[in-house]
């Protein structure tokens, strides 16, 4: 009744302003003004086609074959309802279920139907294991350039995904478990039923290795697994402990790490038993984060779980590090997507936005601010498409790149995100800073790649003794930077310091280690995009980041730089 009451009040307060206004010859409320000077949305847009440094890299890193594929999900990625339905997965957050309406435990997390329509495109496309389940030339780098448009449109899926395609190296050391997990892994198909593996028609997997005294130092894990028994070639145990993160819980399996009579050793927890039963695994809550949001990161407790030993038994650290490695290039590829599409949106705002009787794209100052984002995002761009083509070679060089370059790509790409995040949200004024926008998504988004799978000073660290430890890396790298070198003397100048820096008693100063890892990628960016890129852009990337001004923010390219070229050829353009 009062409801009804309330109702109609409201309805006579409107009629008498809309007579108001029409009496005032305004129109009704909704007409008061025209909306002028706002930029149309950039969609829908094909995020290959319309990208020309993504299509050069496809080509550059033997992925052309690719192309096809590619272009399908670049078009599906880009349409309005596929970018809506990343805005839906971020405003309907997972939901925990610890229990039935009975009161028995079920531990389920409900992840609202946009989550799950992401997840699906992600998977039909085989961004969580098509390298493994489809090798060829150029399979790692085709698998980038995909997972680099997902993370365009919605990161938060991107993490049951990397967290897949890392698990099937580390599973390959436990046969009999690879055998029967891999084909589920390989399928195209994703499967949101919470239900044994055995029922389902494909699989993802989850990862657990972090503590609540500790992250970094893994070496602190207290988890405690009890032997059982063998079973046909299987090592099965008995988990006991919690983990203070544990991302993407509805996932099919997890490896974990956890200490068994022989050490620290790696596991695969499936969500249900051998004999069909839910595997206890208590979810006790969902973590309230900046970012990542439409993703659950979990804090769990194993009460007695079952699972299986993967690889050596006291070996579990090198076991599940080797699907950190896979996870790590995946840091630097979300991130360089995210740069992506801040800087897509940035230059696609200034060039419809007029001040002052002038678009913002031609005022001087601006070009300057657009020009400098897309050198980063260019030169984030094609580094990590580089560092994924290692992943498909196996010479001493990919070694050496995957050990040395991964942890520090992954360290610079992920910090200068965050930064070109927060410049980038700034182009579109305070349209950047509302949620519609998508950049505040990107924006909180950004942090994360920074802390998981490593965070910034333990990169760094293991850059110094992955240099240490390979034979041969030094010389490689001095000759990956010689050519170009030649031709530039500030890379010259830096190159020389590098060297200087990775000298052996230098590299035992851990306290230089960020210096020496930023020495490090800015050089190899710089031959790249000596290599591989117009010379303007070449040319302001050295001329910015390798000279001796003083840098703090973005657009403070030197004058004399070629910004139009650099900023038209980072546009998206619109291609279906
Ligand atoms: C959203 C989210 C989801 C996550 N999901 C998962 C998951 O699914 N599975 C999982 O296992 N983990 C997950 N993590 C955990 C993540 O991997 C850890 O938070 C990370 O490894 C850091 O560990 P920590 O939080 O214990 O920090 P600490 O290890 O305490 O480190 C704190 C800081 O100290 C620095 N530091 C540590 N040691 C040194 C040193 N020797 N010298 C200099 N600096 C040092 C670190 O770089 C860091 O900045 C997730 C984290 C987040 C934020």
């Amino acid at each position: 009744m009062i409801g009804e009451r309330c109702h109609s009040a409201l309805h006579t307060a409107y009629n008498i302003y809309n007579i108001m206004c029409r009496n005032a010859e305004l129109g009704p409320c909704s007409a008061m003004y025209e909306v002028t000077n706002q930029p149309p949305p950039l969609e829908p847009y094909n995020l290959l086609q319309s990208d020309r440094v993504l299509r050069e890299a496809l080509l550059r890193e033997h992925a052309g074959w690719a192309e096809d594929e590619l272009t399908t999900l670049g078009k599906t990625l880009g349409e309005t309802e596929t970018i809506q339905l990343g805005f839906e997965a971020n405003r309907n957050l997972p939901l925990l279920r610890n229990f039935d309406r009975y009161g028995h435990r079920i531990d389920e997390v409900e992840f609202h139907p946009a989550w799950h329509a992401l997840l699906s495109i992600a998977v039909k496309a085989g961004l969580h294991s098509s390298p493994w389940a489809e090798p060829r030339q150029g399979a790692h780098a085709a698998r980038a350039i995909g997972t680099y448009m997902l993370a365009q449109i919605e990161s938060g899926v991107y993490c049951p995904i990397a967290m897949t395609y890392g698990a099937v190296p580390a599973l390959r050391h436990a046969p009999a478990l690879a055998a029967e997990w891999l084909p589920r892994i390989f399928a195209r198909q994703y499967d949101p039923r919470f239900r044994p593996a055995t029922e389902k028609t494909g699989a993802l997997i989850g990862m657990a290795m972090t503590e609540n005294q500790g992250g970094s130092d893994l070496r602190t894990n207290t988890t405690r697994a009890d032997f059982i028994e063998d079973n046909a070639s299987r090592r099965l145990f008995r988990l006991s402990g919690h983990k203070w993160f544990m991302s993407a819980p509805m996932c099919d399996a997890f490896l974990v790490l956890a200490r068994s009579q022989g050490g620290l050793s790696c596991f695969l927890v499936p969500r249900w038993t051998r004999d069909g039963k839910r595997n206890t695994i208590h979810i006790e809550r969902l973590k309230d984060k900046l970012g990542n949001r439409s993703n659950a990161s979990s804090e769990v407790e194993f009460v007695e779980a079952e699972s299986e030993l993967i690889g050596e038994e006291g070996r579990g650290i090198p076991t599940i590090i080797e699907m950190s490695a896979y996870a790590r290039l995946d840091c630097a590829i979300g991130s360089s997507g995210l740069m992506r599409q801040a800087v897509a949106q940035a230059i696609h705002h200034a060039s419809h936005r007029i001040a002052f009787q002038k678009r913002l794209i031609d005022q001087s100052l601006m070009i300057n601010v657009l020009a400098d984002l897309a050198l980063e995002s260019e030169a984030a761009t094609v580094l990590t498409m580089r560092l994924a083509r290692a992943y498909d070679e196996n010479d001493e060089a990919a070694l050496i790149w995957r050990r040395v370059l991964t942890p520090a790509v992954k360290f610079w790409i992920c910090k200068r995100a965050i930064a070109l995040a927060a410049e980038a949200l700034e182009v579109l004024g305070g349209n950047g800073y509302v949620e519609e926008s998508v950049m505040p998504r990107i924006f909180r988004e950004t942090p994360v790649n920074s802390i998981w799978e490593g965070s910034g000073n333990i990169m760094c660290l293991d850059v110094l003794r992955a240099i240490e430890g390979t034979s041969g890396a030094v010389d490689l790298l001095s000759r990956e930077l010689a050519e170009a070198a030649h031709a530039d003397k500030r890379l010259r100048i830096v190159t020389a310091r590098l060297n200087g820096r990775l000298a052996p008693v230098e590299q035992n100063d851990e306290s230089q280690g960020r210096a020496t890892v930023r020495d490090l990628v800015l050089a190899v960016q710089a031959a790249l995009l000596h290599r591989h890129s117009p010379a303007a852009v070449a040319d302001a990337f050295c001329a910015s980041r390798l000279g001796s001004e003083p840098g703090g923010a973005f657009g403070l390219l030197p004058s004399g730089i070629n910004c139009r070229a650099i900023v038209d050829r980072a546009a998206m353009r619109h291609v279906d």
